[in-house]
């Protein structure tokens, strides 16, 4: 897709504005405790810009998936807490979205983060008359939107989509360097151009390979999507992870690449266990070779060589699903193999997806031996699928 240019924060008057400013504060909580604060940290340098410039910022964000009812432990108050220590400010938590409540504590505070936006029906309604009716309120809070819940970006929702059409707009710091990335990715990418999936779903991400297929030198799968990739070579895949209903369309994307002698590298090796549980024993065994009661939970120490071979020649890479497992450490080695060689790279690496970001930062390294750790999966992945991010279009 083109993407608009989009209008800076630079380009607009911010002084003494009361701004609406989307976030995506969408991070992993376990027990109401924050596992990784890696989005909210992306979120700073846009609010500290806003403050510095004299502006009160109302926060509106998301948390998971109540589907417009109030689940209390997809409240953002937790992550209010962790944002105001991460700013060094004050930060007015408003446990309605709209209402007295919320109207008293943004007229009363500098910085004021709403509660959960799903938490109103409205904001993820499929009619548009629906989503309007809470955009307006939004707006009625506001001088200027500003956009920079880049993990939000592909949603048609109220406070991502709908809201740009009522106020003056322009996108934020974390929004802009997102789409300068997927920019360098789909815009003459540096070659080779590599690109590694893994996680847990092929129907995540079947778009993506397709529409890719064509435009990368190397394309690596692993993750638990590889074993659909394995059935449709007819291979025995045990208890592994599969999505039977995709095989013949995995089958027309490997018929499809040999055409095009474009080479997808699958693994050869695979570590399996008897169950899925931290304790189970790992054992390796030939990609071909997987017995009937065992399910695979990482890729094989070869298979995770030579990827990492393939991935520190390229000088384009991205990486968007773990390779296995890697929450158990007995199945975190492929992960961890993959995510060393793109610290290698010498042009641009891309780590894109909650997850695999959560297991970069989780396995040790850190956000600067990357080129880039994206915030966003799913809007990242629809980019490089070809489609058009509403919340993008919406800021032209
Ligand atoms: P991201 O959020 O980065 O886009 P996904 O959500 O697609 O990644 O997938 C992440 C999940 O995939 C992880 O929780 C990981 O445990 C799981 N996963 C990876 N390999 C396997 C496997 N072999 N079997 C089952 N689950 C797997
Ligand atoms: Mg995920």
């Amino acid at each position: 897709m083109s993407i608009p240019a989009l209008a800076t924060l630079e380009s607009i008057d911010l002084r003494g504005k009361r701004v609406l400013l989307r976030c995506d504060l969408n991070v992993p909580l376990k027990d109401g405790v924050i596992t990784d604060d890696g989005r909210i940290r992306a979120s700073l340098p846009t609010i500290k810009y806003l403050l510095a410039q004299g502006a009160a910022v109302v926060v509106t964000a998301h948390l998971g998936r109540p589907k417009g009812e109030r689940k209390p432990e997809l409240s953002l108050a937790p992550i209010s807490i962790r944002l105001a220590e991460l700013l060094g400010t004050e930060v007015a938590f408003s446990s309605e979205i709209v209402g007295s409540q919320s109207a008293k504590a943004i007229q009363g505070g500098q910085v004021v983060l709403l509660e959960n936006i799903r938490y109103e029906v409205a904001e993820t309604s499929k009619d548009e008359a629906e989503r309007l009716v809470l955009a307006k309120e939004l707006a009625s809070y506001a001088d200027v939107f500003i956009s920079d819940g880049f993990g939000a970006v592909h949603r048609k929702h109220a406070s991502v989509y709908d809201v740009a059409k009522l106020l003056p707009h322009a996108a934020g710091y974390l929004v802009a360097a997102e789409i300068e990335v997927l920019k360098k990715l789909t815009q003459a990418p540096e070659r080779p151009y590599g690109v590694v999936l893994g996680g847990a779903k092929v129907s995540d991400k079947i778009g993506v390979i397709s529409n890719l297929l064509d435009k990368v030198n190397v394309l690596a799968i692993g993750g638990g999507m590889l074993f659909t990739f394995l059935a449709a070579q007819g291979k025995e895949i045990g208890k592994s992870l599969v999505e039977t209903d995709l095989i013949p369309t995995v089958n027309e994307l490997l018929a499809r690449a040999e055409q095009l002698g474009v080479k997808i590298l699958l693994p050869t090796d695979i570590v399996v266990a008897k169950e899925f549980s931290a304790d189970s024993t790992p054992t390796i065994v030939s990609a071909d070779s997987i017995p009937a009661d065992q399910m695979g939970l990482d890729i094989g120490p070869d298979t995770a060589a030579s990827f990492a071979e393939a991935i520190s020649q390229c000088k384009t890479v991205f990486w968007n699903g773990p390779m296995g497992v890697f929450e158990f450490p007995n199945f975190a080695n492929g992960t961890k193999v993959v995510a060393k060689s793109l610290t290698t790279v010498s042009g641009i690496s891309v780590v894109g997806g909650g997850d695999s970001a959560a297991a970069v930062r989780k396995l040790g390294f850190k956000d600067e031996e990357f080129g880039y750790i994206s915030t966003g999966g799913g809007a990242s992945l629809e980019y490089l699928e070809g489609k058009e991010l509403p919340g993008i279009i919406a800021l032209a």
